[in-house]
């Protein structure tokens, strides 16, 4: 399947992704925030994706790369899965940077998936029947999330509208099951 045949879904999603953008900005903005160089860097953290749409987005990024650095990538992807499943093995639970930071900048920063753009800052998740879920935000924030009130970040809207694309994509695949899949997989499954 071509990227042409997945543009109109992918230009949906973006225009999701930019409306998380500009959401989190204006969390961030409230509490004087900003996402740069720390070092517990949550690029380290073993997230898992789980929408086919993201990840093929994220491999038509990998295609605006110059091959030499797809090369690159792909190699240090293969040394992140082998890291985390040596770890797993042994019962460990270890920190490896994704393999598209690189100083600190993501390589496909426009492609990065949701809770790349999502995490951070102080949150909340509508729950049906139950009461909200409310994240704390990023370590390296935390003191300036509690020197203010609370800022509004709900990301429900985000995620409804996530599996509605997500459903919507499914139908046009041929092989359209779960995925469970960190960055690093993504890259080289
Ligand atoms: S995709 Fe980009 S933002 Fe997300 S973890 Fe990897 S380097 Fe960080």
């Amino acid at each position: 399947m071509t990227d042409t045949i997945h543009a109109p879904s992918f230009k949906q999603l973006s225009t999701l992704y930019a409306d998380m953008d500009r959401a989190w900005t204006a969390a961030a903005a409230h509490y004087g925030f900003h996402c740069q160089g720390c070092v517990d860097s949550c690029c380290e953290t073993e997230f898992y994706h789980h929408t086919h749409m993201e990840k093929h987005y994220l491999l038509a990024g990998m295609k605006t790369l110059d091959p030499g650095t797809v090369k690159e990538i792909q190699t240090r992807a293969a040394t992140v899965c082998e890291q985390r499943n040596h770890a797993r093995m042994a019962g460990e639970t270890i920190r490896v940077m994704c393999p598209l930071n690189t100083k600190g900048l993501c390589r496909l920063y426009d492609f990065r998936p949701m809770i790349c753009r999502l995490h951070g800052v102080p949150h909340e998740l509508q729950r049906p029947g139950a009461s909200a879920l409310q994240g704390p935000g990023c370590e390296t924030g935390g003191p300036l999330f509690s020197a203010t009130d609370y800022f509004k970040f709900d990301r429900t809207p985000f995620y409804s509208d996530m599996a509605r694309l997500e459903i919507e994509y499914r139908t046009t695949l041929e092989t359209p099951g779960k995925i469970r899949e960190t960055i690093a997989e993504m890259l080289i499954n």
